[in-house]
């Protein structure tokens, strides 16, 4: 795969779609064409998490969707593995694409399986020397998944999130948290960790308990489409009193298009409908929260070029 692979929306990988990305409100749109442009951003943002490879808007290629992005103002992206063939990939684009930096990791929904199969020591230590390439800044996406896997899964998820937040800390690159209906037990292996040197709830989807406790660790809270959702009260209590030195902006995608473009395949370049409700949200100037995004995108992963 290359960066001028065309990527067609809907061949996801079935191994992510057990891993828990089937639900309604997360699935790719069932349009596969792209929605229309945004006004572009006048400061540009880096888009925190993106999975290229589960599919751009229009079977695109990867340099297509990176494009449409940057005529949004947002410049580049993180691009995350889940497994050991997608975080190899994500570390290949990276390497090709100058608007790319790489996370790698196991996902947590994996972990069990793998577990049980003998094979997860062996695959972490892959994702450790992944991990220790220039162009990976992040290790992720890991941490606990309690909606998918059951209390039989937890040991397994426990202790490769834990082995995950080792290898970040090794690498000294930050480390980028799936985080679904587990944050008590997310907050209690953080605190009990020696941490690397950033920690980033991705698409986070706590409530203001969850921000302040980010506030008071210094954790990075990383917003996605979801912030824009009818049912997401809670998500926008908690970008309210987010610390505005804590705040990131992502896609997620093709998953988590914002209103009101669900059911349209999630891209980069759909960053601006989320950073502007963002902004509403916070009651923010456009420009200013941009500014800020972009400086704390810079402090966790550092410089693209
Ligand atoms: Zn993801």
């Amino acid at each position: 795969m290359s960066i001028d692979s065309v990527y067609v929306p809907g061949e996801i990988p079935q191994t992510y779609l057990a891993q828990g990305h089937t639900q309604r409100e997360d699935s790719p749109g069932t349009k596969k064409s792209w929605a229309p442009a945004p006004e572009p951003l006048p400061v540009p943002v880096m888009d925190n998490h993106t999975h290229l490879d589960f599919g751009v808007p229009g079977a695109g290629t990867a340099a297509a969707a990176l494009d449409a992005a940057q005529a949004a103002g947002v410049r580049g992206a993180v691009q995350v593995g889940t497994d050991l063939e997608s975080s190899r990939e994500a570390v290949r684009l990276a390497e090709e694409e100058p608007r790319l930096l790489a996370a790698v990791a196991i996902h947590p929904n994996d972990a069990p399986e793998l577990a049980a199969a003998g094979t997860l020591d062996s695959a972490l230590e892959e994702i450790g020397a992944l991990a220790a390439r220039p162009r990976v800044r992040a290790v992720g996406e890991t941490g606990l998944d309690y909606f998918r896997t059951g209390p039989e899964g937890m040991d397994a998820q426990q202790y490769s999130f834990r082995r995950h937040i080792g290898i970040a800390r090794r690498a000294g690159v930050a480390v980028q948290i799936h985080d679904r209906d587990a944050h008590d037990d997310v907050v209690r292996i953080l605190k009990e960790e020696p941490l690397p040197p950033a920690v980033v709830f991705h698409c986070f989807s706590g409530d203001a308990g969850l921000a302040r406790i980010c506030n008071e660790n210094g954790w990075y809270m990383s917003f996605a489409g979801t912030v824009t959702f009818r049912n997401a009260q809670g998500i926008r209590d908690a970008l309210a009193i987010a610390d505005p030195s804590l705040i990131l902006v992502e896609t997620d995608a093709p998953f988590l298009t914002p209103h009101p473009f669900r059911g349209r395949n999630n891209a980069s370049y759909m960053i601006p409908y989320t950073v502007r409700a963002m902004a509403e949200i916070r009651n923010a100037d456009l420009a200013e929260i941009c500014t800020s995004i972009a400086a704390n995108t810079s402090a966790v992963y550092g410089s693209w070029d």
